[in-house]
């Protein structure tokens, strides 16, 4: 079994909310050596050194400087949203006595039903009152608590014919008999070591308990909630880590909020890249118009997961361009570019899989299928640079359990440590030199 199966299974199982996958990525950061920038001060930074910024607790931005200075931009992007349901300010409802169940808000586009009868959890942050004000502190309930139960089939014989689910009537989680009030919050609360009277405020979301499983004939396939995009966002840092400090600048990019469409402080249709970017131009003396070419001779991959083609519906993929799990790094195309990959950025992205021996596959959607869209698009409204959308292929996306291919994670790792050392040097619009070393 591939040597990232166990430590990638041990960071989701860490990472029930965005916060707590940035809090994740973060510690790895400070183990490896990096220091924390923060956004609200001024930031120092000297060539040679490696540094992090954070923005809401739920996007992360890390880079490390070359010893020559700024230099053209290598980025990787991923996001560490998936959908859930997020609790209401006020989240107890008691109208149906002896009944208390948990009212919460769709976030992004779950399959509703696949969040029905299973164990579920509660995990977030909580804004904490102290004597010096407040302090957010990241929490999790961390045993089963919660459960939509199923209507049985004798009162609704119309279930698998296909059900609307009705977010607010249908996925109300129970979550007990007579409970005290605000018994959930103070539960929350005391695992951080605070009253709850000094819960000032809270971002709390419900998650799946099921572990996750690696199964099949051959124990070839990998289950568990999340895997959109968790296994871009861990693969990336994989590589980022492990690449070491190039001639460019490397930086890796983790946003939250892309399954609500990336509009917020911290999402990809934010400032916050080029507000790092330019901010680290800025420290490092760059001269006016230098961070922009930093950008221009740059290069992106915006990783984000792909629909492996489902055995039961090949119907629903384009017969020439569709993917398996196990079978690679997938580079996703849109004309309409809800992808950005195009000619150049796919052929860049190519050699370096060639240059790391890890098979390409391709994925287009069918014609007649408008398909989603992604964090690369986006970002480059705002830091526009070559950019390709890469990603892996699994099944099931947005069901509270997904299921991708054991062996992709050593080929996104390896592929994207070859793009984090690559030499790509841009000689005029349209021609590259390329220089790969192991
Ligand atoms: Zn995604």
């Amino acid at each position: 079994m591939s040597q990232y199966i166990q430590p990638f299974l041990d960071y989701l199982a860490a990472s029930p909310t965005a916060f707590h996958a940035v809090d994740g990525a973060q510690r790895a950061l400070l183990d490896a050596g990096f220091v924390r920038l923060n956004e609200h001060e001024a930031f120092s930074v000297r060539p040679g050194g490696q540094y992090f910024v954070t923005r809401n607790q739920s996007s992360l931005i890390a880079f490390r400087v070359p010893e020559r200075g700024l230099a053209p931009f290598r980025i990787t992007a991923s996001h560490v949203d998936s959908p859930a349901f997020k609790l209401k300010a006020r989240m107890e409802d008691r109208s149906v006595k002896p009944y208390t169940r948990l009212n919460a808000e769709k976030y992004g586009g779950a399959i509703l039903s696949t969040w029905l009868d299973r164990p579920l959890s509660v995990a977030g942050r909580l804004l904490v009152r102290t004597d010096r004000g407040l302090e957010s502190r990241l929490c999790d309930l961390g045993r089963d608590a919660a459960v939509i139960p199923n209507l049985p089939i004798h009162f609704n014989r119309a279930v698998n014919d296909g059900y609307a689910f009705n977010v607010q009537k249908d996925m109300m989680a129970l979550w007990g008999e007579d409970a005290d009030e605000n018994a959930l919050l103070a539960e929350l609360a005391a695992g951080v070591k605070a009253k709850l009277e000094d819960v000032a405020g809270h971002d709390l979301y419900l998650y799946s308990r099921m572990p996750a499983s690696v199964w099949g004939g051959k124990g070839e396939y990998l289950s568990a909630g999340r895997l959109d995009d968790l296994e871009c966002a861990w693969t990336c840092l994989t590589a980022f880590l492990s690449a070491g400090t190039a001639e460019h600048l490397n930086v890796y990019a983790l946003f939250d909020n892309e399954e609500v469409g990336s509009q917020s402080k911290q999402g990809a249709d934010s400032t916050l890249l080029w507000d790092t970017l330019s901010r680290l131009g800025e420290a490092l003396g760059a001269a006016p118009g230098e961070v922009r070419a930093a950008a221009a001779a740059g290069f992106m991959a915006s990783a984000d997961n792909a629909q492996a083609l489902h055995p039961n519906h090949i119907d629903k993929y384009d017969a020439q361009n569709r993917v398996l799990m196990n079978q690679g790094v997938v580079i996703k195309y849109s004309a309409n570019q809800k992808y950005t990959t195009d000619g150049v950025s796919a052929a860049l992205f190519g050699e370096i899989c060639r240059a790391a021996g890890v098979p390409v596959q391709h994925f287009v959607n069918r014609s007649d299928v408008m398909g989603g869209s992604t964090l690369g698009g986006i970002s480059n409204t705002h830091v526009s640079l070559n950019t390709v959308d890469i990603g892996l292929a699994q099944l099931a996306m947005h069901s509270v359990w997904e299921t991708a291919g054991v062996r992709d994670l050593s080929y996104m790792v390896d592929a994207l440590r070859v793009f984090y050392r690559a030499g790509l040097r841009v000689r005029a619009d349209g021609a590259w030199d390329l220089e790969f070393r192991s």
